[in-house]
């Protein structure tokens, strides 16, 4: 499986970082060695000493595809949850700032929180309308409506799939929306979608 990651994707997180609104996503990946399940303690790497939490919407692809059509897209998953992009924000800046890719900041081993899948039947909800939140030590930090995203799930879907064959398995990170910061040893981590809790780590 690969992960496919998406940055600025919520206009008010993008504003956060000094980021402009970008023409279309912003897409970067992940091997599979950076996931980390639910419950599995994240520890942070020695090369960075300001790692940041980035709650995101994540996308099961349930079967192969390539040129999908937005129309279609909808077909290609029926589960969703919620994980973490671990970000190595003091490393990512340097990388930025030389105009060099961030697979150092955002790929290391461990920065792909993925929580436990929930099917859309099960949340009778259309993909637009969900709600996600991330706690940190028990208070909420982040709190995400996929109708804000900037590039919906389905054109997200469409825009990769130009570009990068989709296999079953693979997880779509979809952006994150404002109110990212810095973790630090004992955090405790838990992400929600639409209230149900389905991941937590604790930080080493
Ligand atoms: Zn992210």
């Amino acid at each position: 499986m690969k992960i496919i990651c998406i940055g600025r994707n919520y206009a008010a997180h993008a504003a956060e970082l000094k980021n402009d609104i970008p023409d279309e996503p912003v897409v970067f990946l992940k091997p599979d060695t950076a996931r980390l399940k639910n419950g599995e303690t994240f520890y942070i790497p020695s090369f960075t000493k300001d790692v940041h939490y980035e709650a995101e919407l994540l996308v099961r692809i349930n079967r192969m595809g390539k040129f999908i059509d937005e129309a279609f897209a909808h077909k290609y998953y029926d589960e969703v949850s919620v994980g973490i992009d671990f970000t190595a924000r003091d490393v990512q800046s340097v990388l930025k700032s030389k105009g060099l890719p961030w697979e150092r900041a955002k790929a290391f081993d461990g920065s792909a929180g993925i929580g436990e899948w929930v099917s859309l039947e099960v949340l009778n909800k259309p993909i637009d309308q969900l709600t996600f939140s991330l706690e940190k030590n028990g208070e909420r930090v982040q709190h995400g409506q996929t109708s804000q995203m900037l590039f919906g799930v389905n054109t997200l879907i469409a825009n990769i799939s130009r570009f990068i064959t989709l296999k079953v398995g693979d997880v779509i990170f979809t952006g994150t929306p404002a109110g990212v910061s810095s973790v630090k040893r004992t955090d405790i981590l838990t992400c929600f979608l639409e209230g149900r809790q389905v991941f937590t780590c604790k930080v080493d």
